[in-house]
């Protein structure tokens, strides 16, 4: 019976061949339909078209190589080994080295017999050999063919083969021919068409092209990333606009509130704080939602900026809420903004797992009956059926992950007819290309100044052989009432064994600063036990608090001045400057140390010497960026969202304002729709899942 070729929208299960079990490997890689197969691009090529010379080898470099046989050894000690000797066309020696194989094997090595051979090639002691190629025998040298094309090499997970995975790719390219889909011209992109640069992607017809997509400057490649550009920036600026065609509460206090706030706060605005309350005030003003980013680097002041337009949001008559990733910085974030707005007459209330049922009900019924006007807590809780009187205002802190999910969670919270303004906070500063590629449905807004009176954190870093003069530097400290941080981060990826080290540190410290009240957090406590352990730091109770990297982003501490990392060789630009942040925001002078395991390698010297000179979090993302490449500096899960399979917003940052013009073209053009639908679908899945949370 005939079977219908797949088309490219269905599971890649409707491919021949592919069961449950491959499905789930495949998964893995990010491939669930027979189209995601097309889109998971080679990482390079292997020319098989041609034999080479064992002159033009390359150490460890892949080749492929026609031979004779010379001669074969079989030996079982010290190691057992099968050893043939060959020679090239111009007698030039290789030797083929089998540590796993069977007796038979080496038998079919018959002297003066052609060999085909595909492996890495290396310069061994005897000269050049290779361990384990794959190989095909001839009956004599002059017989031996390549075994023609180029080859791609596929990103791999365990249990699915580049054969297997070249197969399949084979297989969805032979369904796209039947299904119209891929071969549409998309207007406004030339080049060739959709299927024609995937196929060549896939099939390089000859190594030149292959060397040219390998360098990324084929016209093919091209054709793609400006596609893929276009399919993203589409997508967000959707869910944009489905979120701006709804209703907002026109609240226009917020001059009046940023008056009134400042009157109530300790110190002065920044005049960056005071820029970026009026660009969320002309925001609050209009009658569509606000979908606003505020970045501002660790200790910019963020919280003053959430506070005044919650204040605008109340005075309007609307209620405000905060969500935060974590209790402690939900308590930390209540308690300031009952100090700055109870005195104005809010009624504050928080929201946290760790009340107890009957109060969080308490408290839940008075949201939804008005008697709050500003509702702080953490993303869990507000997941959780909470429900308003009158939502106008959501304020979501210490968004890092670009995630639009959480974004949208609670747009339905708001009175019927009616959609939150939302204002998402971050301290990730991210470099103004990526920006707008990660954040094209959002308007962005940047407080680029610290408050005065801060010395910055002085940086030294310090090889580990020197421990006791950074305990001593801290048993000083501790005698002048100052409290420090000591983080402690592992070779391993294993939260248990950085737990382990962490609680050997704290015994270790301990035993050195008598006097002194260490405490330990890690991963492997339970979420209150650490949460009790940070509040006690934050209370004063603990001096010296020793923590893997799961201590968190937000937190203040003004009384902190000194942050102690292990192993700082080991971490990301980012990631430091978001654990030094911590350190520095009282008006001691602050000292981050920065201990390594010498000797230090290039990569990692030039890191901390970044660290060393420089202290604005954009700078350093820009050198992260530099020195890591965007799919690292956004991290797996993170990228995972940006979702970016080909092109790269940094590489490719001239082609993103066109791509964003065309964007708009096409979502303005009543005949494009299905286009639009379709590169959406295409490049980054499901938009539903994203606008319809
Ligand atoms: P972040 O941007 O990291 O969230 P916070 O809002 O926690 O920063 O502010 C860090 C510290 O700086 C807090 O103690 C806060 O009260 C203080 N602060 C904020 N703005 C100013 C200002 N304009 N002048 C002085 N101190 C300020
Ligand atoms: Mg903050």
């Amino acid at each position: 019976m005939p079977v219908a070729a797949p088309t490219l929208e269905q599971p890649a299960s409707a491919l021949r061949g592919v069961g449950d079990a491959l499905a789930a490997k495949l998964a893995g890689l990010g491939i669930e339909r027979v189209i995601d197969l097309l889109l998971h691009l080679p990482l390079r090529y292997e020319d098989r078209s041609r034999c080479q010379r064992v002159a033009t080898l390359r150490h460890n470099v892949p080749a492929q190589l026609a031979l004779r046989v010379l001669e074969v050894d079989q030996r079982s000690a010290p190691r057992r080994q099968l050893r043939v000797f060959c020679a090239d066309a111009d007698g030039a020696p290789l030797l083929l080295r089998f540590f796993h194989f069977r007796n038979a094997q080496g038998q079919g090595f018959r002297p003066e017999a052609g060999l085909r051979v595909w492996g890495t090639a290396r310069m061994g002691p005897g000269g050049w050999e290779m361990v384990h190629p794959e190989y095909r025998l001839f009956p004599e040298l002059a017989a031996v063919r390549p075994e023609g094309g180029i080859l791609p090499v596929y990103p791999l997970s365990a249990g699915v083969t580049q054969s297997r995975l070249r197969g399949l790719v084979a297989a969805a390219l032979e369904a796209a021919a039947t299904d119209p889909v891929l071969a549409v011209d998309v207007p406004g992109l030339d080049g060739p068409t959709t299927l024609a640069a995937l196929r060549l992607l896939h099939q390089p017809p000859d190594a030149d092209t292959a060397a040219a997509l390998e360098a990324g400057t084929h016209p093919a490649q091209q054709r793609l990333i400006r596609e893929e550009l276009l399919a993203h920036q589409i997508s967000l600026r959707m869910v944009r606009r489905r979120v701006r065609a709804d209703a907002a509460p026109k609240l226009a206090e917020m001059t009046a509130a940023r008056a009134e706030l400042g009157g109530q706060l300790g110190f002065a605005m920044t005049g960056a704080q005071q820029r970026v309350i009026d660009e969320i005030g002309a925001d609050m003003a209009q009658e569509s939602p606000m979908l606003r980013l505020v970045q501002g680097d660790v200790g910019s002041g963020k919280t003053v900026v959430a506070a005044a337009a919650m204040l605008a949001a109340v005075r309007g008559g609307w209620q405000a809420a905060l969500m935060a990733p974590t209790e402690l910085l939900a308590e930390q974030h209540a308690r300031t903004l009952e100090e700055w707005l109870a005195p104005l007459g809010l009624r504050v209330t928080l929201l946290t797992g760790r009340l107890k049922k009957a109060e969080r009900t308490a408290r839940r019924d008075a949201i939804v009956e008005g008697a709050v006007d500003v509702a702080v807590g953490t993303h869990a809780v507000f997941q959780e059926d909470t429900r308003f009187a009158k939502l106008g205002l959501v304020v979501v802190d210490e968004q890092h992950r670009f995630g639009v999910r959480q974004r949208l969670a609670l747009r339905d919270k708001g009175p019927e007819g009616h959609r939150p303004h939302q204002l998402v906070m971050t301290a990730t500063p991210i470099p103004r290309t990526l920006a707008q590629t990660a954040y094209a449905d959002l308007d962005v807004s940047v407080i680029d100044e610290l408050p005065p009176g801060r010395t910055p954190v002085v940086t030294a870093a310090v090889a580990n052989t020197r421990r006791e003069e950074v305990i001593a530097r801290l048993r000083e400290a501790v005698a002048a009432g100052r409290q420090a941080y000591w983080v402690c981060t592992l070779i391993e990826e294993s939260e248990q064994l950085a737990a382990q080290a962490a609680g050997e540190t704290a015994e270790l410290l301990e035993a050195a600063l008598p006097g002194a009240r260490v405490g330990l957090a890690h991963g492997r406590l339970s979420a209150a036990d650490k949460q009790q352990v940070m509040r006690e730091f934050k209370e004063g109770a603990i001096d010296v608090l020793v923590a893997t990297t799961v201590i968190e982003v937000g937190v203040d501490v003004p009384n902190a001045s000194i942050m102690v990392i292990e192993n700082a060789e080991r971490l990301g630009l980012s990631q430091l400057h978001q654990l030094r942040g911590r350190v520095g925001r009282g008006h001691a002078e602050s000292q981050c140390l920065l201990m390594y395991q010498p000797p230090l390698g290039e990569a990692a010297s030039e890191r901390l010497d970044v660290m060393r000179r420089t202290h604005s979090g954009f700078v350093i993302a820009e050198k992260d960026l530099a020195l890591r490449g965007p799919g690292e500096l956004l991290g797996r899960r993170q990228t995972g969202v940006v979702g970016l399979k080909i092109a790269d917003p940094i590489r490719d940052a001239d082609e993103l304002p066109a791509m964003a013009e065309l964007a708009e073209k096409l979502l303005d053009a009543p005949d494009a729709s299905d286009t639009v639908t379709r590169l959406v679908a295409r490049w980054v899945g499901d938009v539903q899942r994203y606008g319809q949370v």
